[in-house]
């Protein structure tokens, strides 16, 4: 499925549940955020029925996200329905990772293939300080239950955030010793995202060459990348992580080795290089709106038709509707369209 300025659209983001089991600071305040009704949410039926007719249209690949979407009963039903439909080559999820170790083994029967695992520090006090509850150890059980899953793609995002540089720094570290690469998101300006302020790229760099060592292409394995240059390894083509922070196979992530690491540092920054030329994704929030881009409130209402018994054609069409409508690029920082609601209730 092409939009009007010829991306191919193939890639889709279903949001299972605002509900969220954590208050990052980045994303939410600590009061939470006023929550959809129940009876708004899709059921598990009601996205299998949207991502079937996608699926027709061109969608091959499904990202589950949230809120937290562990905190939704039974995921893994979710995840063998959407495997079974054909077309859907994978399915990943995006996961704050504290459900995860409990809940991993029947999300691998059900076919889930990736996990991208948000990890915004790695002591047990920035944790809680974090993220506003005191779960650190499930989250690291979660991410030591995915590394240790074959087969498993699994990558770390961090968003990195000013004062936070020493807990930012540990987390580069899982690149040096764990097989999952570490991707340093931009901090966007949604939610409370719009209220504190990101660690520029250029700085952090920086700051991780001053620890690690100067990043070198010797190190970048049999590609042989120059340093700093753009690099797309090819156990990494086409895959889009967590959002922000997704790459189309041609994205606008930048990679780096540094000396002894066994994986990947990943920069990705939405806000500052706009990479909308290459967008392949559109999203399905919880309560059933179609978007095309985080950036604007604006989408489908496929709840409507789906309850309003319009049957398949009718979501189709309006599947393409959203996907004509798509914008050209983001507005951050340069017009006032940007979504008012916070990272969970759109479904980052
Ligand atoms: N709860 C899950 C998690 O944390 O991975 C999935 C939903 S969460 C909204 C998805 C991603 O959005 C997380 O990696 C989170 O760090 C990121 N995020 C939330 N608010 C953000 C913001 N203002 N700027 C950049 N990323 C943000
Ligand atoms: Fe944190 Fe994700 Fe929950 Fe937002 S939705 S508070 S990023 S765990």
């Amino acid at each position: 499925m092409k939009d009007k300025y010829g991306r191919t659209i193939e890639y889709l983001r279903v949001s299972v549940t605002d509900r969220c089991d954590l208050r990052c600071r980045h994303c939410m305040p600590p009061e939470g955020v006023p929550l959809m009704a129940h009876e708004d949410i899709l059921s598990y039926e009601e996205i299998a029925a949207v991502v079937t007719e996608a699926a027709k249209l061109g969608v091959r690949k499904i990202r589950l996200t949230g809120g937290e979407p562990l905190v939704r009963p039974q995921l893994a039903v979710l995840v063998k329905m959407l495997k079974s439909i054909p077309g859907i080559e994978q399915v990943v999820l995006t996961t704050n990772g504290v459900r995860l170790a409990q809940q991993l083994p029947d999300l691998l029967t059900a076919g889930l293939s990736g996990v991208n695992f948000s990890l915004n520090a790695m002591d047990r006090e920035a944790y809680e300080a974090f993220a506003g509850r005191d779960r650190f150890e499930a989250a690291m059980a979660g991410l030591h239950a995915a590394l240790d899953a074959p087969g498993l793609s699994v990558k770390i995002n961090c968003v990195p955030t000013k004062g936070r540089e020493e807990q930012v720094l540990k987390i580069a570290s899982l690149a040096r010793d764990t097989r999952a690469s570490v991707r340093f998101i931009e901090l966007m300006p949604i939610g409370m995202g719009a209220v504190l302020k990101g660690i520029p790229k250029i700085e952090l760099i920086d700051l991780l060459q001053k620890k690690y060592g100067p990043f070198s292409h010797d190190e970048a394995g049999p590609e042989g990348v120059a340093p700093g240059e753009y690099r797309r390894p090819e156990r990494q083509r086409g895959d889009a992580g967590g959002c922000p922070g997704d790459r189309t196979p041609k994205g606008p992530a930048e990679y780096y080795r540094f000396p002894g690491f066994a994986s990947d540092i990943g920069f990705i920054s939405a806000v500052s290089h706009r990479f909308c030329g290459d967008c392949n994704r559109i999203r399905l929030t919880a309560d059933g709106m179609l978007k095309s881009c985080l950036a604007f409130p604006a989408g489908e209402d496929v709840k409507a038709i789906l309850r309003g018994g319009a049957g398949e054609e009718a979501l189709r069409e309006s599947i393409v509707r959203c996907v004509q409508n798509k914008p050209k690029q983001h507005a951050f920082g340069f017009q006032k369209t940007e979504e008012q609601r916070s990272m969970s209730q759109i479904g980052g």
